[in-house]
């Protein structure tokens, strides 16, 4: 019997206690509050004596400055409490410090706390992030003050003023407001119990455990009884009594698990938005501010593993912070900070294009071999709108077979059934594919995330593994100590799961060991959610399809040019600066156009660059590649003969249109053909007009809609009956889908007028006034020889919260629509018959959409769109929208784009409509050459399935080209590539251009045969003879 305590109560931890659950939780709660008692209770305790500042002085800066010129500034005394901005500058301070010597033994921390994210710099080097958000207030000066430590300090700190999610005015999605003040509300030095914050976590971790298993498990109360007896023991006054407590919660922590126990994968994570509530410049240093705190962590915490995506960040941190990169390097090393994703920024995972995708990765997985000798074996993308059906072949092609998402749980229809799967693309590879089923990949490493892990997974049973990813994201900030001890405690404790401090290749190896009752999903991974990214900022989405299509051209000529003329210098340089130009705006916040004004204004700018540069460019290969004449000649980037209506300058200077007839890959003088059918344009009695081209007859209203739209050859009219081609339609774009909508009432401004009356081309333009603040004007062209028709558009747009599209009510009847995506096309549902269905009620595409029965379709093409939907038998493209939200001008201004209708008989693979879609997206370039230049081409290909969609100077052989191809049908064929360059050699390669030396490529007297599975990339290297 044990004697009395002579602090009474005691002794109550000898007897049975009340059967009531909620009184001992909320007894144990208060123990720890941050709110309530902490006069008394444990929480007051953290803190021990504090001491001020010695001086506390700033300098304010409008722009984003270097430590070494902010330190060489004047700095002016600054009290706490005082504010300072406005959102977007940098208050830098001179913090002047002298710890106390009696504080000898003791733990001593620099508290500071401000609504602006802050990195402390210490002896020129910055040393620590502070962000209140991130729950990161302290800088360790001493964990255990000596004497021979310095005590007198002089840091700086840089502030910024923004919070880690921007400076959003009112809501964080909401415009930034841009005259936001901020402060520090507190800067001083204090005592850190490093016992009492142990302790706090043992309760608050005990505490979750009650709640998070709930009344309905014994291990629970199991964690009730233990935390009620060990606020029994805990004298918050009495040091000494904290042993017992925690060697209490210690025992209960140590009850481990039986061995069939879900296994979770703890890695840090920091997800960094390139830019998005901020803009490019200010994410440089949060990536500085979060990964110097994580180097902190890893010197305190052996095990601490972090991963670590988009070789941008790491570009930056380089030629920003060389110090913290080479700390970064040295953990990158030990194994500890793990670059992942192989990607130079986690993109946008439906508009980029196949192209552009290859060149996330060849940058990537570049840049991480060479920085830190690491190939990404996982892509990692756990936060975009979607996902393409060709990455997974993509991803296989760069060596990447694991793949680590997670927005899918944001479907706001249909539940996605999978945690881990094997995702099979478009040509049936196959990726591992996780998504963490705690639905987050910024876990605090708590309870709750646990629990959540192991009760959403729905592969019980398939799969007993699952990542747990923690530390702040989306706008920086990352893991903090807290975090780790968290995990570190429940590493196997019975009732929760396992927790392993891992890595994305230990994490996918156990997958890959056990997969043999996974399921596998085919196709895209379509997020529904956030339809709208596909439209909003147009010119975001114009600028990266030109300039895709641009360096498309230039890599193609300066690879001829290369062949052609022995003194051309590649421009290898300078492409890839352009090339990591266009990669990063295809940031996932970038392209959709999810990002505020400021970050537009940058990608725009960027867009110029690539422009400006890059028609230098093209300029000095095309000067290469014909023999410097006078006269005016064409080149041909596409493989395969164009035969097409061209504006050029006349003798005069004039604007003219030639009929020109260029060879595939190649150049030709332009030598005026004649078209075996002019274009023919009347007027008609009733006003409307009639043109022709003899394969396309149309009937144009005064309005600009489209009463006809016949396809001579096969007798066969295109537009629904009673129904005009060419509607704008106007939604109101409020609710989560655009179901309201305004039948315009179209007002026609300017007169209905015909501007080529005939020959070569026909074409009229009209005015529309579609509301009292904007305008459509557009010309409608029919060219000789042509089968499509362009709608030549620009849009005065200065709406709110309405979506324009335009409709064309087709006389086709099919359950699915085709949409070309990255190196292929998919179908999708043109019904709603399921939730599956009608989730996708506004989808992507790229160049070209179809609506085909047999025999006869209609293709709808564009020049810079990507949102689609074909409801039945009515196809609408999407083309500008007027979000106010996080950018309050979005889209607002000029557009101009342009699309094209285009009928057809036969199947759209049969009518060559993708080769039209490529026609209209990469127009022949003017180049200079002399009169009797014979026409030339460097490549042709036997198969109009398969197209050689790049031509490139190999990235590590000067005397080599990569060309790259694909199967572009959905067809096993067979086809032969015919070259006239030099070329000596061909190895198969993949799409990081590694040669696969086992087999060089069959080369006859006809050209290099290949054999193609439907939608199969194939990569070629080209030694070449020069
Ligand atoms: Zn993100």
């Amino acid at each position: 019997m044990p004697s009395p305590s002579p602090k009474s109560g005691r002794m109550m931890s000898q007897q049975p206690v009340l059967k009531n659950r909620r009184t001992l939780l909320e007894r144990a709660e208060k123990f720890i509050s941050e709110i309530y008692f902490t006069d008394c209770n444990l929480r007051g305790r953290l803190y021990g004596d504090s001491c001020p500042l010695e001086s506390l002085a700033s300098f304010l800066s409008s722009k984003r400055i270097t430590f070494t010129e902010a330190s060489k500034q004047n700095f002016a005394p600054h009290k706490v409490g005082d504010t300072f901005g406005p959102t977007w500058w940098t208050c830098w301070f001179k913090v002047t410090l002298n710890i106390p010597d009696s504080w000898r033994g003791k733990e001593v921390h620099l508290l500071w706390e401000s609504d602006g994210e802050a990195m402390v710099w210490r002896d020129e080097q910055p040393v620590q992030g502070l962000t209140k958000e991130g729950e990161k207030t302290s800088y360790i000066l001493s964990d255990c003050l000596k004497d021979e430590e310095p005590h007198s300090i002089t840091l700086y700190v840089e502030v910024a003023c923004n919070g880690l999610f921007g400076a959003g005015e009112g809501s964080m999605i909401a415009a930034p407001d841009p005259n936001r003040m901020f402060s520090v509300q507190k800067a001083e030095l204090v005592v850190f119990n490093r016992e009492v914050r142990e302790l706090l976590t043992d309760f608050e971790m005990l505490i979750d455990i009650v709640k998070e298993l709930g009344e309905g498990e014994q291990r629970g109360y199991q964690a009730l009884f233990t935390v009620n007896e060990m606020v029994n023991l805990c004298d918050p006054c009495d040091p000494s009594s904290f042993s017992k407590v925690h060697s209490l919660a210690h025992n209960f922590f140590s009850q481990r698990n039986g061995e069939s126990q879900h296994n979770t994968h703890a890695m840090g994570h920091c997800h960094i938005d390139s830019a998005w509530l901020w803009p490019y410049e200010e994410t440089i240093r949060k990536c500085g501010r979060s990964w110097v705190t994580v180097i902190r962590l890893m010197e305190k915490n052996p095990e601490f593993v972090f991963t670590c995506s988009q070789a941008q960040q790491f570009q930056w941190v380089k030629s920003w912070y060389p110090g913290l990169f080479s700390q970064i390097q040295h953990y990158v090393k030990k194994g500890q900070f793990i670059p992942v994703g192989g990607a130079w920024v986690e993109m946008d995972g439906n508009l980029p294009s196949g192209e552009s995708m290859v060149r996330q990765f060849l940058e990537g997985q570049r840049f991480f071999n060479h920085e830190f000798g690491i190939h990404c074996k996982e892509f990692w993308l756990p936060d975009t709108f979607g996902y393409s059906a060709q990455l997974p072949q993509i991803m296989q092609g760069c060596g990447i077979s694991n793949f680590l998402t997670q927005k899918l749980s944001w479907n706001l229809v249909n539940t996605f059934p999978h945690n881990t799967f094997f995702w099979e693309g478009l040509d049936g590879s196959k990726v591992l594919t996780h998504f963490p089923p705690g639905n987050s990949y910024e876990m605090k490493g708590k309870v709750e995330d646990l629990v959540k892990t192991v009760k959403n997974n729905k592969d019980k049973g398939r799969a007993n593994h699952s990542a747990v990813l923690f530390g702040f994201g989306d706008g920086g900030g990352g893991p903090t100590q807290l975090m780790l001890d968290r995990l570190h405690r429940v590493r196997d404790t019975d009732g929760l799961p396992k927790v392993q401090m891992s890595s994305p290749d230990r994490l996918f190896s156990e997958l890959q060991a056990d997969s043999a009752l996974l399921c596998t999903w085919t196709g895209e991974l379509f997020l529904e959610l956030h339809n709208g990214t596909y439209t909003t900022q147009a010119q975001i989405k114009r600028g990266n399809r030109q300039c895709e299509t641009l360096l498309h051209d230039i890599e193609i000529a300066s690879s001829l040019a290369l062949c052609q003329d022995g003194t051309f210098q590649y421009p290898v340089e300078k492409l890839q600066e352009l090339w990591r130009l266009l990669l990063l705006n295809q940031f996932h916040d970038v392209i959709p156009g999810s990002c505020i004004e400021m970050v537009v204004e940058d990608a725009l700018r960027y867009y110029e660059d690539i422009r400006r540069d890059g028609s230098t460019l093209l300029h000095n290969a095309c000067g290469a590649l014909g023999s410097k004449g006078n006269s005016a000649g064409v080149f041909n980037s596409l493989p395969w003969e164009r035969h097409e209506v061209i504006q050029i300058q006349d003798g005069a200077g004039k604007p003219d249109l030639a009929l020109v007839r260029v060879p595939s890959i190649g150049l030709s003088p332009v030598k005026d053909t004649q078209p075996g059918t002019q274009v023919s344009v009347s007027i008609q009695a009733d006003g409307t007009i009639l043109m022709e081209n003899g394969i396309l007859q149309t009937v144009i209203n005064k309005d600009g809609t489209l009463a006809s739209l016949y396809l001579i050859s096969a007798n066969r009219y295109s537009i629904y009956d009673s129904c005009y081609g060419n509607q704008f339609i106007m939604f109101d774009d409020v609710p989560l889908y655009w179901d309201a909508w305004d039948v315009m009432d179209y007002h026609l401004q300017t007169r209905f007028r015909v501007v080529s009356s005939g020959g070569l081309r026909g074409s009229v333009s009209f005015t529309l006034r579609i509301s009292d603040k904007s305008t459509i004007t557009q010309e409608i062209v029919m060219d000789a020889m042509c089968p499509y028709i362009k709608f030549n558009t620009e849009v005065k747009w200065a709406e709110s919260h309405k979506f324009l599209k335009v409709e064309f009510p087709v006389r086709v009847h099919s359950p699915s629509a085709t949409y070309e995506i990255q190196f292929g096309h998919l179908q999708r549902p043109t019904h709603r018959n399921t939730s599956w269905d009608w989730a996708r009620f506004e989808v992507w595409g790229h160049k070209w959409a179809d609506l085909s029965e047999h025999n006869f379709g209609v293709a709808l093409l564009n020049d810079c769109k990507y949102g689609y939907s074909v409801h039945k038998n009515t196809m609408t493209l999407s083309l500008l929208r007027a979000t106010k939200a996080p950018d309050a001008n979005a889209d607002m201004g000029t557009h101009h784009f342009t699309y094209a209708v285009m009928p057809h008989t036969g199947s759209f693979q049969d009518a060559s409509v993708i080769q039209c879609a490529y026609n209209l997206n990469f127009p022949l370039r003017s180049i200079r050459c002399t009169p009797d230049t014979v026409p030339w081409n460097a490549f042709s290909i036997s198969s109009a399935a398969v197209i050689l969609e790049t031509i490139k100077r190999a990235e590590d052989r000067k005397g080599a080209l990569v060309v790259r191809l694909y199967e572009s049908h959905g067809s096993s064929v067979t086809a032969t590539l015919c070259t006239t360059l030099p070329v000596r050699e061909a190895w198969p390669c993949d799409l990081l251009e590694r040669q696969d030396p086992t087999q060089p490529a069959h080369i006859t007297s006809e050209g290099i045969i290949l054999n193609f599975n439907p939608f199969q990339i194939v990569s070629l290297l080209l030694i070449l003879r020069l």
